[in-house]
């Protein structure tokens, strides 16, 4: 598998790349050009999806999605692995119990400290990890770890994503300093980025300004796009349905440019593309018994 090679920031330049950001149209024309950039990295594809739920935060559908009704809804919290024939990919890295604790404002819930252990040995063996962008339960694994020195240089994060963590993190748990930049490797593009035999980067701005999906083609043709949280829930995205007014305010979103990918996302299925939310736990389990995800981690 080749690999990018990492390169040196310079704070001027990251800057100046951020401010000429440009809106990227979610259309056919954009997805031809994913199509052919996930054939422009030689080598075998994936043949597998696997996740793991580390942790749960009980809400409610009006919680999760505009509209919502009543009815429990549990943001489940995932990471996902991808096995290729001599190597893995890991998309997003999983959280300390610390981390977990913030998002419980308060109150404790349910945290799988085994499950987690389980995606830091998958972290350690993967050639290549993807975060989808700069929230603590998808990014704490590469920052907060034991295993930092092997696990941060072959972890992909753009400069939106590197910009938020050094100057405006979620929580100061994930703040990083300057001199961590060296560790990564820092991406930047414009619209779309291949990483990896059928992997392919989708600049998703709008939940966080460093947001990405991951457009996944495998060996055998299927292909997928893991959404990261453009939205929280499959009916957000079937519904085209926002997160509810008072969590994009919280959040501080740009539901503009969020509806442009929600509007895009609806129409994928009826192309093939088998989309993956990450804090589901409804659809999940049912694509577990249909064969198309496995659940748990390959580790050697
Ligand atoms: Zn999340």
């Amino acid at each position: 598998m080749k690999m990018l090679k990492p390169f040196i920031l310079a704070g001027v330049l990251l800057i100046s790349s951020l401010s000429q950001a440009q809106q990227i149209a979610y259309n056919d024309a954009l997805l031809q050009k994913i199509r052919t950039a996930a054939t422009s990295v030689s080598g075998e594809k994936a043949i597998e999806v696997r996740y793991i739920k580390f942790a749960e935060s009980p809400r409610t559908f009006s919680a999760t999605v505009e509209g919502g009704n009543q009815d429990p809804y549990i943001q489940a919290r995932t990471a996902y692995q991808l096995i290729f024939p001599h190597s893995s990919v890991m998309i997003d890295a999983g959280m300390d119990e610390a981390v977990h604790k913030f998002f419980g404002n308060g109150k404790k819930q349910p945290y799988f400290s085994s499950r987690n252990d389980t995606v830091q040995l998958a972290l350690q063996q993967a050639a290549k990890i993807l975060i989808t962008h700069e929230h603590g339960d998808h990014i704490a694994g590469v920052l907060r770890t034991a295993h930092y020195k092997d696990i941060a240089p072959k972890t992909i994060l753009t400069f939106q994503q590197l910009h938020t963590l050094l100057n405006k993190p979620q929580m100061p748990e994930l703040a990083m300093d300057s001199s961590q930049l060296k560790d990564f490797i820092a991406v930047d593009f414009n619209d779309i980025l291949p990483v990896a035999p059928g992997i392919v980067l989708i600049k998703a701005p709008g939940h966080t300004p460093g947001e990405i999906m991951v457009y996944a083609q495998f060996e055998n043709g299927k292909e997928y796009i893991f959404t990261g949280d453009v939205s929280w829930s499959y009916a957000g995205i079937e519904k085209k349905k926002q997160k509810p007014k008072d969590q994009v305010k919280r959040i501080g979103e740009d539901p503009v440019k969020i509806q442009f990918q929600l509007d895009w996302l609806n129409t994928l299925p009826d192309k093939g593309i088998q989309l993956l939310v990450s804090h589901d736990d409804i659809i999940q389990p049912q694509l577990v018994k249909k064969g198309i995800l496995k659940e748990g981690f390959l580790i050697k």
